[in-house]
C-alpha cells in the first residue's frame, strides 16, 4: 500500500499520505491544513477540527459493499441556508474505470458518486428550473432535475484531492438521467458531472 510520512508544519505530529492522489492533508491533531507537494509540506490554513454530528463514516474506515472496497480518505464539508452537508473522499477498489469517488450520507442513505466527465460550456444556475428537463451539458440526453442548490466551502479534513478554499462558492444540481442519479457540481475552476451510484444500507458492510 502507498504511504508517505510528513510532519504537520504547525504542530510536528506525523501525518500520513496514504493514496497517491492526496494534494491536501488536515492535521488530526492541530486542525492545520497544509499542500503536500512532490515531498513537500506547505500550511495553507488553519481550522478547527470539524465537529462530527453523528456520522457512520469515519476517515480511515473501509466499506465493503457488493464486489466494491471503499476507503476513506477525507471528508469535505460544505455549508448551506439549512445547515452542512459533508462528502468524504473515497478509494475504491474493484471498480473498473473509476479508482476514486466521494460518498453522501444523507439521513441514513448512501450513495456513491464517480465522476461522469467535465463540462466545459456555460451553464447558467439561474435558469436551471426543478421539475423540468434540462440539457445542461448541450451535448447529452436531457436531465431531469430534482433539485439545485448553493453552498459554500466550509472546511475539510484527512486527505483531499484538491486544496480546500473554506468560503469558495459551488453550485449543485441533481438529477435523473434515464433512471440514474446525476449530479452536476459547478465550482470556480470547474464543472463535474457526476453519476451516484445508491448504497443498500444492508449490503454495505462496515470494516474497522
Ligand atoms: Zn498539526
Amino acid at each position: 500500500m502507498f504511504k508517505a510520512e510528513y510532519q504537520c508544519p504547525s504542530c510536528g505530529g506525523t501525518l500520513w499520505k496514504t493514496d497517491p492522489t492526496s494534494r491536501m492533508i488536515g492535521c488530526p491533531y492541530c486542525g492545520q491544513n497544509s499542500l503536500l507537494n512532490a515531498g513537500d509540506i506547505q500550511k495553507i490554513g488553519y481550522q478547527a477540527p470539524l465537529v462530527d454530528y453523528g456520522s457512520l463514516i469515519k476517515i480511515n474506515q473501509r466499506i465493503k459493499f457488493q464486489k466494491l472496497d471503499l476507503r476513506v480518505l477525507g471528508r469535505l464539508r460544505m455549508e448551506f441556508e439549512d445547515g452542512f452537508w459533508d462528502e468524504w473522499y473515497i478509494e475504491i477498489s474493484g471498480m473498473k474505470d473509476h479508482t476514486h469517488g466521494w460518498l453522501q450520507e444523507d439521513d441514513g442513505t448512501f450513495t456513491l458518486f464517480i465522476e461522469k466527465k467535465k463540462i466545459t460550456r456555460p451553464v447558467v444556475y439561474k435558469q436551471i428550473k426543478v421539475g423540468k428537463h434540462s440539457d445542461l451539458g448541450g451535448n447529452w440526453t436531457p436531465i431531469f432535475v430534482t433539485s439545485k442548490n448553493k453552498g459554500k466551502v466550509f472546511g475539510g479534513e484527512g486527505e483531499l484531492p484538491f486544496a480546500v478554499e473554506p468560503g469558495e462558492e459551488v453550485f449543485f444540481i441533481d438529477g435523473l438521467d434515464q433512471g440514474d442519479l446525476v449530479s452536476l457540481e459547478i465550482m470556480e475552476d470547474e464543472k463535474v458531472l457526476m453519476k451516484g451510484i445508491p448504497l443498500k444500507w444492508d449490503e454495505m458492510v462496515f470494516q474497522s
